[in-house]
């Protein structure tokens, strides 16, 4: 099929597996683009998809791969035009375009916790991916932004589309994958880049000039990552105050599941694990467990139950409720490996509960990709205790990791964990509230069940065998973006 007729998808993000990875969006945006041009075409009411990815040339990216220049524009300012230079990746199955320029070089963590600085980067990517679509006259159908960083670019597309032919049949979609972070702080950058303030009344005033109001206010869908997250979002609880603003859009409003890339993800080809295995060889899961406490010197026997944390070590991650469940559960028996990095207070409590409990609490602050793989092979349960959680990836994997979750009813943990309560479909524990006595409980009721080692295999290969494939999401994503096409603007 000549890629004219194709769905054209310009699909923005600050990150990209396997281009770099700060978290959870960087799996999402290195693989449902991916996962879209994969689709069979008969989902796609037999048109395919013409998914083209954009990104930051940020450092860490630039030092790995080889890309052609592709065009170089300004972006008008309130200082001047600002030079824009757009790179291709060379050799990708996938079409990837790299925004360089010198808001992009000049602050380089991919985030740096500053918003101002982040949010001149990240208004400045999404203007200069804005115009290399009309540099390259490639007219998207769909524009899909994803979180904060992008969201601006939403508002100005739902602007421009009044104005230039290019885009006037340009429908939008915004992907909220943490709705909390709104991009604050960033007000002055988008008065750098001559982004007005919203007029929409239904916004409180706070929320017209950053960019992730201004994208849910201007988007013709907002997606959110999880179908449990999009209701959650419309109360106060979890609303950040834009809860009845987004109610009174609730017809624009869904929820899709973020999927795994299951080539990615799969513990019988894992490079990194030390024993790959599969349903059909879970018995020798069990040398990864063996191997992962030889590592980390604690005392060896398969009886204790190993737990694992793999997170972001902050307050939404509930890094805090895992340590007071465990100080809890102190009777019980179990052995803990920990990872993460984030909140030096909670980092420092991390290593002050290992130094108390040296034979059996081990806590890693760092980013380790590889470390991650061996502990979802060889964990026993996964502690998620997370005070919301849009989605979750961690909870996805470990289950097919065979490593069981013990998290909180919240969000996405919600949609992908099947609950003990519902013996013939479990795939985990489920609690609900954010306490560690809560979090205790449901630790003694696994390690319980875990001491039947009949049910826990019936439960792991459950989990092991759930579809958490992209191409189910892909296909609510391509069902969006058609009905959004077939929608009057
Ligand atoms: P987030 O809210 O951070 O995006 P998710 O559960 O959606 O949370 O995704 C987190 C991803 O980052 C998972 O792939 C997880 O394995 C990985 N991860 C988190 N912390 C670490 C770490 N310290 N080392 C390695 N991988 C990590």
């Amino acid at each position: 099929m000549p890629q004219s007729e194709k769905i054209k998808v310009a699909f923005l993000a600050s990150e990209a597996d396997p281009l770099i990875k700060v978290g959870g969006l960087g799996d999402v945006a290195g693989s449902l683009p991916k996962a879209l041009i994969s689709l069979p075409i008969e989902l796609t009411l037999g048109c395919g998809l013409d998914v083209r990815l954009f990104i930051p040339f940020h450092s860490a990216i630039r030092k790995n791969v080889t890309a052609d220049p592709v065009g170089e524009f300004f972006i008008s300012s309130t200082t001047g035009p600002v030079l824009a230079q757009a790179y291709q990746l060379a050799s990708e199955d996938l079409t990837v375009y790299l925004i360089s320029g010198e808001p992009v070089t000049e602050n380089e963590p991919v985030y740096s916790g500053d918003n101002r600085a982040d949010g001149e980067k990240y208004t400045f990517f999404t203007l200069a991916a804005i115009m290399l679509m009309q540099h390259l006259k490639w007219k998207p159908d769909i524009f899909h932004a994803n979180d904060w960083h992008t969201a601006a670019g939403v508002y100005t597309l739902s602007k421009l589309r009044k104005k230039s032919a290019f885009f006037s049949k340009t429908r939008t979609v915004l992907t909220v994958h943490n709705l909390p972070y709104m991009g604050g702080g960033s007000e002055p950058a988008l008065r750098h880049y001559k982004i007005p303030a919203s007029r929409d009344p239904g916004l409180p005033q706070w929320a017209k000039r950053q960019p992730l109001p201004l994208g849910l206010s201007s988007a013709d869908q907002v997606v959110a990552v999880s179908p449990h997250y999009a209701e959650e979002i419309m109360t106060p609880e979890f609303g950040c105050t834009l809860e009845n603003y987004l109610k009174s859009r609730k017809d624009s409003v869904s929820g899709i599941l973020n999927g795994l890339d299951l080539g990615i993800w799969d513990p019988m080809s894992d490079n990194a694990i030390f024993a790959p295995f599969s349903v059909q060889s879970l018995k020798i899961r069990s040398r990864n467990k063996k191997e992962l406490k030889r590592i980390f010197k604690l005392k060896s026997g398969n009886d204790v139950p190993l737990l694992i944390f793999i997170s972001r070590m902050d307050h939404q991650k509930g890094i805090d409720l895992v340590l007071d469940g465990l100080k809890q559960s102190l009777n019980l028996p179990w052995q803990a490996i920990l990872l993460g990095t984030g909140n030096p207070q909670l980092e420092q409590a991390c290593r002050e509960f290992q130094a108390e409990n040296p034979e059996r609490v081990r806590v890693e602050i760092k980013f380790d990709g590889r470390l991650a793989r061996q502990m979802y092979a060889g964990g026993d349960m996964l502690l998620m205790p997370s005070r919301y959680e849009p989605c979750g990836l961690a909870q996805m994997i470990a289950m097919r990791y065979g490593c069981i979750p013990i998290a909180r009813a919240t969000g996405g943990l919600k949609d992908t964990i099947v609950d003990t309560s519902n013996p013939l479909n479990a795939t985990g524990f489920l609690f609900e509230d954010a306490t560690g006595a809560a979090l205790s409980a449901a630790i003694e009721k696994a390690i319980d069940l875990f001491g039947k080692p009949q049910l826990w295999q019936i439960i792991q290969t459950r989990g092991m065998q759930t579809d958490f494939s992209w191409q189910k999401s892909a296909t609510l994503y391509a069902q969006t973006y058609l009905s959004l096409m077939e929608k009057p603007l």
